[in-house]
């Protein structure tokens, strides 16, 4: 009898889950209940975050004081610079608040695509580095799979996570040598796979060489978009259960915009994915978007529940000719 008990309320701690997970929207409640709270809700709270890749609990978070100097001191020496070639540019930063996650929680469920939208400075890619642990949270928690973060050695977390960075930089060598970076032992027929994938199979047509043609002036020049799509196959092919993903934020033309759509789909498909979106047209089928601002989360959903519900994403959305 003792032993049913635990799996009564095992039971029932799924049922919750797939309810919550049914209705993101109340994942935020949940989620915003004070820690103490778990011991009188049996199944829910911990539950739902056990159940995620990923979930930020309040989380707040403000950068060390020498990285915010070395920052900082970078900053005026870019100013210094501007100054003597008669350029504008930016005020220093305010010394007086230096929070810039001021309590951010959301969950990024198993096998879910979710994005991160919102002004610049509002601490979207602060974010991406705290899933890394690159820094920990100044309070609150972050939950990897239901373990805090803090729990779990740096490289078996980043082992869980394939990263591709924003206007990612390709190497020297030949596409084969930059797909290689994480999974060396790949075959050319595994390379191949993945660039079809990210829609970059017309490169390899394009020259004869196939995957050993050298990337650069002396063989295939790509494209802002073409180089993000091959980190893009670099990440697929280490095959990381989770991506993160910071969207390129060079131009892109139409055609490359739709290929760039297309590469983000192959890569939800079986995989959790959490993108930093700059163009809304790449989030609108996301399961979840949380937006955020100034450190907050000031609303989550999916795309209509949040033209219809957060003032800020409408005038996002607008300006960029979704609505
Ligand atoms: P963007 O879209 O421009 O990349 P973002 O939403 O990703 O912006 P973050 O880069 O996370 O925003 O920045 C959030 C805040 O943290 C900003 O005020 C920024 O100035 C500050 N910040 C970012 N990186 C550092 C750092 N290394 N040291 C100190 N402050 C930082």
């Amino acid at each position: 009898f003792l032993l049913v008990q635990p799996l009564a309320s095992a039971i029932g701690a799924i049922t919750s889950v797939n309810q919550a997970l049914g209705a993101l929207g109340r994942i935020q409640e949940v989620l915003d209940l004070p820690l103490e709270d778990e011991g009188d809700l049996p199944g829910t709270s911990t539950a739902v975050a056990d159940a995620a890749a990923i979930a930020f609990r309040d989380v707040r978070f403000r950068y060390p004081d020498h990285v915010v100097k070395a920052r900082e001191a970078a900053a005026a020496e870019a100013r210094s610079v501007l100054a003597d070639v008669h350029l504008d540019s930016a005020e220093p930063p305010t010394e007086t608040d230096r929070e810039v996650l001021r309590g951010v929680s959301f969950i990024v469920p198993r096998g879910s695509r979710v994005a991160l939208v919102g002004p610049s400075g509002a601490g979207k890619s602060t974010i991406l580095s705290l899933v890394e642990r690159f820094y920990d949270p100044t309070d609150g928690a972050i939950l990897i799979d239901g373990i805090d973060a803090r729990e779990l050695p740096r490289d078996e977390l980043r082992a869980r996570f394939g990263y591709v960075e924003q206007d990612a930089p390709t190497l020297a060598g030949t596409i084969a040598d930059n797909l290689r970076l994480a999974s060396p032992a790949a075959s050319d027929a595994d390379c191949e796979r993945v660039l079809r994938a990210v829609n970059l199979g017309d490169v390899l047509e394009r020259n004869p060489l196939g995957v050993d043609a050298p990337v650069g002036e002396d063989g295939v020049m790509l494209s802002g978009g073409e180089r993000q799509r091959l980190a893009i196959a670099r990440a697929l092919l280490a095959a990381p259960p989770v991506l993160l993903l910071d969207e390129s934020t060079s131009s892109l033309d139409g055609v490359n915009e739709q290929r760039m759509r297309e590469a983000i789909d192959a890569v939800a498909t079986d995989r959790t994915l959490l993108v930093i979106a700059h163009r809304l047209s790449t989030v609108v089928d996301s399961d979840l978007i949380v937006v955020l601002q100034d450190g907050r989360v000031v609303g989550q959903g999916t795309h209509s529940e949040l033209v219809a519900s957060t003032p800020l994403y409408r005038d996002l959305a607008k300006h960029q000719l979704l609505v």
